[in-house]
C-alpha cells in the first residue's frame, strides 16, 4: 500500500542537538533500529558540525554508517556549510539539508553569516555537488520562516524570495521551517499556497516541483494544527520528532518538533496511510528513554494511549502486498 503521507523522523538530529546531554552512540543506533522497525523509512540522523560546537553530534559519521545498514532507509543529515556537506557525503548520507535563515538576526546568531553570505555558500555547495557527488540530494531549509524569536515577524515575501533564489541556485528541494513554533494554521496555508505557486510541490506526482515538506515545532502547541493546515493545501511530507524531543532555548519547558506519535495517530485516524505501525512506534520510546535517562518525553497519544476501536489504515485496507 502506498503511503498517503510521508514522515521524516528528525529527532536524532533536531531533537538530540537541542538536548544538552550527549546520547551514547550505541543508544542512538538502538533507537534508530527501533524507529526503522516501526516503519520509518526517512530519517535525519545527524548534524555535520564541529564537535567542539555540538558534542552531541561528534559521532555523526558513525551514526550515518549505522543508518545505512537499515534496509530501505533514506538517510538524511544536516550540514551548515561546504565542509559539513563534504563530510556528510563522505559518510554516505543520501540527502543533506542545508539550513539558511529568513531573518538576518537568526542567520547571524545561528550561522554567523548574512543571508547573502549563506546563499553564496549554498552556491558553492551546489557547484561541488554537481561536480563531485551528483547523486547527493540537496535540500535548502529556510529556518524561522514563520517568525523569529529575535526579529519577530518575518514577512512572507522575504521567505518566498529566498526560496526562489535557492531553487534557482540548484536546490533539489526547498523546505520552510517553523523553527520557533510561531506559525499558525492560516499563515501555514498562505505560505504553502504561495510556495506552490512559485516553486511547485515536490510531492506532486504529476508535475513535481521543489517545495519540500513541513517542518514545524510544537513550542506553542500548534504543531498538529499546522501540519493539518499544510496537509489541507497539498503538503504530503512532514518532519516530526519522537517524543517531541528537543525543546526550545527561548521557551523553557516547551517541547521540540511536532510529536511523531501524535502525528501518526492523527493521520492514521483520518484514514491516511503512513506506513508506520503505531504500537511499534510507541515501543521505540523505550530505547530513547534508556539513552537519555530523565529527559522529558512529550506526546499526548503516548500518555493517553491508543483509543479503543482505533483501526490503523493497514487493517482498514487489508494487508499490503
Ligand atoms: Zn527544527
Amino acid at each position: 500500500m502506498q503511503a498517503a503521507v510521508h514522515l521524516c523522523e528528525v529527532g536524532p538530529r533536531d531533537g538530540l542537538q537541542a538536548v544538552s546531554r550527549t546520547m551514547p552512540t550505541a543508544d542512538k543506533t538502538a533507537w534508530l533500529k527501533a524507529l526503522h522497525a516501526a516503519g520509518l523509512r526517512h530519517m535525519e540522523v545527524a548534524s555535520f558540525v564541529p564537535a567542539r560546537l555540538l558534542p552531541q553530534m561528534a559521532d555523526a559519521a558513525e551514526v550515518v554508517a549505522h543508518a545505512l545498514t537499515l534496509p530501505g532507509l533514506k538517510v538524511q543529515a544536516l550540514a551548515p556549510n561546504l565542509k559539513g556537506v563534504q563530510a556528510a557525503a563522505a559518510a554516505g548520507a543520501q540527502v543533506v539539508s542545508v539550513p539558511l535563515s529568513a531573518s538576518e538576526a537568526h542567520a547571524n546568531a545561528n550561522l554567523r553569516k548574512t543571508i547573502a553570505q549563506a546563499v553564496e555558500e549554498f552556491r558553492h555547495i551546489v557547484a561541488w555537488r554537481n561536480e563531485m557527488a551528483p547523486a547527493l540530494q540537496l535540500e535548502a531549509g529556510i529556518s524561522v520562516a514563520f517568525g523569529c524569536s529575535m526579529q519577530g515577524a518575518v514577512p512572507e515575501d522575504d521567505v518566498i524570495r529566498l526560496a526562489h533564489t535557492l531553487a534557482q541556485a540548484g536546490a533539489d528541494v526547498v523546505g520552510v521551517a517553523d523553527t520557533t513554533g510561531m506559525a499558525n494554521p492560516a499563515q501555514v496555508r498562505r505560505m504553502y499556497r504561495s510556495l506552490f505557486a512559485e516553486l511547485g510541490n515536490a510531492d506532486d506526482e504529476g508535475r513535481p516541483g521543489k517545495t519540500g515538506g513541513a517542518h514545524v515545532h510544537n513550542t506553542r502547541g500548534l504543531g498538529l494544527a499546522n501540519c493539518l493546515a499544510a496537509y489541507d493545501v497539498g503538503v504530503r511530507s512532514f518532519d516530526a520528532s519522537m517524543a517531541g524531543l528537543g525543546g526550545c532555548p527561548y521557551a523553557p519547558g516547551a517541547s521540540g518538533n511536532v510529536v511523531t506519535e501524535d502525528l501518526v495517530f492523527m493521520f492514521e485516524a483520518m484514514g491516511l496511510h503512513t506506513g508506520i505501525n503505531l504500537d511499534r512506534l510507541m515501543a521505540a520510546r523505550a530505547p530513547l528513554a534508556a539513552g537519555l535517562p530523565g529527559e522529558p518525553l512529550y506526546g499526548m497519544t503516548p500518555e493517553a494511549g491508543v483509543p479503543k476501536g482505533f483501526m490503523p489504515t493497514t487493517a482498514m485496507q487489508g494487508p499490503s502486498t
